[in-house]
Parts: structure tokens; C-alpha cells; sequence
């Protein structure tokens, strides 16, 4: 699907992209980064994109009230004139209109292309391409489903969260044993997902908690692709203008 966000008119100021936050209560030294990045760093930008997993998980929009300063923190900066964008990712997909409107986020599909400073590029989260992990992507396709959202968002806050958090030790579970190639993105499925899109020049993803830069070669076409690292060490982000893109991480 081709969204036509971003415009080459104007300053160039950079566009900043994050993902793999997972915000959580257990770990407020993450939240109180994101804060601090929110009021310094990021206020510099034209954009701020979130591809996925800013939150650790999300129970519905009505559990807003435990998340407000990040609420806050993010309507402030689109106060401030920064376009907030914000993709679903594997633990938020939950994440509403009603959650978009209070932070003013605009709500992007996975994957999605975006003009870049003149680059054509596709932005995903990344869970998709994780193609070799078969259970995982059955239950993506479980949860992705209107009715399966609609009917879970019907039980109360608590019961909601009770079944999160037992699926989230499920998880951890079964994910201590998957193979670490499992959970990684398998070449195949990024190879037609290019092609699908018709050979963007960028291709930001996360997700794989496994920064890095790749440069590709497909059917004749030149690719870079950036893998966004998450923030349970340290925080960090792309940040891309004219003249290209430069990974950071946050002191
Ligand atoms: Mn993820």
C-alpha cells in the first residue's frame, strides 16, 4: 500500500525512526529515556517514526491512564510541529484510534512506503518476515483479525490483561526454545517483499532486536536495508535527512 507521507520542500530537517521500546512498568529506566529523548533529540525532527513495539504490550486504549506521561510526552512534541508516526508492532497491535488521537499519531499499515527526502522508502515493523517461525505466524494472523480483536477487547481491562500476561510467559517459553535463526528474518521473505514493492531505495525494519546496515543487490536494483536495534541496553535511532541515513545511540 503506498502512502504518500513526507515532501522535499522546505528545511531539511531529519526524520527519526524507533521501534522495540517495550515500554513497560518494569523497566521505568526505559520510559524515563524515551521521555528525555521525546523533549531533546527528537524535537530537533521533522518526523518521528515509531515502527512497532513502543510498548511492551497494550491491554486496549482504555488502559491509557497507566501510560500517561508518554501520552503526554508525545502530544507535546506533536505540539512542538513534529509529525508523529506510529506502526503496530507484535506485543502493541491493540494500540487504537482513540490512543492515536490522544497523542496525535497517525496510525500507519504495515508496510508501508514513504517518500524520504526524495528516496522512496518501506517501512515495516518486521514480525511478518519472520517467516520461518511457523506458530508465531499463525497466531499473527489469529490476532490480526478484526473479530479476534473485537471479541477480546470486549472482556474487562483485567481479564485482558491476565490472558496477556499468560501468553507473554507462553511466549518466553517457547521462544527459549526456538533456534535463534527462527527468529530472524528470513531472506526469502525480505526478497519478496522487495519485489512486492517494487524495489524501494530504503528499507527500515525492526523487530529482530538485531541492528544493522545491509546493502542489497536485487534483480539489478540497489537496497539499503536498516535493521532498528531495541532499547533494553541502550536507546537509539536512525535519523535520515538529504544526505543520507546515521545511526545514533543515546548517551
Ligand atoms: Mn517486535
Amino acid at each position: 500500500m503506498l502512502n504518500k507521507i513526507g515532501d522535499d520542500t522546505g528545511v531539511s530537517k531529519a526524520d527519526l525512526f524507533i521501534s522495540d521500546l517495550h515500554l513497560c512498568q518494569d523497566r521505568p529506566h526505559i520510559t524515563q529515556a524515551f521521555l528525555a529523548f521525546l523533549k531533546s533529540t527528537a524535537t530537533q525532527a521533522r518526523a518521528l517514526y515509531i515502527l512497532g513495539d513502543l510498548f511492551e504490550y497494550w491491554a486496549g486504549d482504555d488502559d491509557m491512564a497507566s501510560h500517561q506521561p508518554i501520552v503526554e510526552g508525545l502530544r507535546q512534541l506533536a505540539d512542538g510541529g513534529v509529525k508523529l508516526y506510529l506502526m503496530h508492532g507484535n506485543r502493541d497491535f491493540l494500540i487504537g484510534h482513540e490512543f492515536c488521537a490522544a497523542a496525535k499519531l497517525t496510525l500507519l499499515a504495515d508496510p508501508c512506503l514513504i517518500n524520504l527526502h526524495g528516496q522512496t522508502t518501506l517501512i515495516s515493523h518486521g514480525d511478518a518476515l519472520c517467516s520461518d517461525d511457523v506458530d508465531y505466524q499463525a497466531f499473527r494472523l489469529q490476532v490480526r483479525e478484526k473479530k479476534w480483536q473485537n471479541d477480546f477487547l470486549q472482556q474487562p481491562l483485567a481479564t485482558r490483561k491476565a490472558q496477556i500476561t499468560s501468553m507473554r510467559a507462553r511466549s518466553e517459553q517457547e521462544k527459549s526454545h526456538k533456534a535463534s535463526a527462527i527468529m530472524d528474518v528470513n531472506p526469502l521473505a525480505l526478497k519478496q517483499l522487495l519485489q512486492e514493492q517494487h524495489y524501494p531505495k530504503l528499507f527500515i525494519h525492526g523487530h529482530t532486536h538485531r541492528p544493522q546496515r545491509q546493502e542489497l543487490s536485487l534483480d539489478g536494483h540497489a537496497i539499503t536495508r536498516w535493521v532498528l536495534g531495541d532499547w533494553y541496553e541502550q536507546g537509539g535511532y536512525l535519523s535520515c535527512d538529504a544526505l543520507g541515513c546515521k545511526s545514533h545511540t543515546l548517551k
